[in-house]
């Protein structure tokens, strides 16, 4: 969804986006809806403040034992949208002082609340995955679970390849 500058009011609106054809399901494994909310309003004839709400459950994976695992992700976001050049004086005046705001610089007078939308969705989606916190992940030997089973492989000298050796001969 695009928006053309000249459209946007003075006064705040908000946007609620139904529709999701932005969402990059490609990248992401994701169970709908996914919610994503955009207020917007001028501050200038060129300077745009977008703040926005996006939520969306994501189908990952436990970086350790590979089980699945949804996670409700939100992601709250605020920008000021400029059609000014980067690094105009006047502009520093205007742009939002919070660490998490950003500024974008649009070169032409249109907002793609998609574009927007994808990069949150990526920036929503953590970096590290586990299960629970304490996920002891595969056993190196015979790849169970070691949260629920416990495989019985002999701890001690697990690692030499003679241990793997053995369990092979035996399998
Ligand atoms: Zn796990
Ligand atoms: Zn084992």
């Amino acid at each position: 969804m695009k928006l053309a500058f000249a459209e946007i009011p003075q006064k705040k609106i908000l946007y609620s986006l139904g529709e999701t054809g932005w969402f990059p399901a490609a990248e992401i494994a994701f169970r709908p809806p996914v919610q994503a909310e955009i207020e917007i309003g001028k501050k200038t004839s060129t300077t745009v403040f977008l703040k926005g709400r996006l939520q969306f459950t994501a189908l990952l994976q436990c970086d350790r034992c590979a089980a699945p695992v949804e996670r409700l992700l939100q992601e709250e976001f605020e920008y000021t949208i400029t059609l000014e050049e980067y690094n105009n004086p006047e502009l520093s005046e205007l742009e939002c002082s919070e660490e998490d705001c950003n500024t974008l610089y649009l070169t032409e007078p249109v907002i793609d609340f998609g574009a927007i939308l994808r990069e949150q969705a990526f920036l929503a989606v953590p970096k590290r995955t586990l299960c629970s916190e304490d996920c002891r992940g595969l056993c190196p030997i015979c790849g169970a679970v070691l949260k629920s089973e416990n495989c019985g492989c002999s701890t001690a000298g697990s690692n030499s390849p003679f241990a793997v050796l053995e369990r092979l001969r035996k399998a």
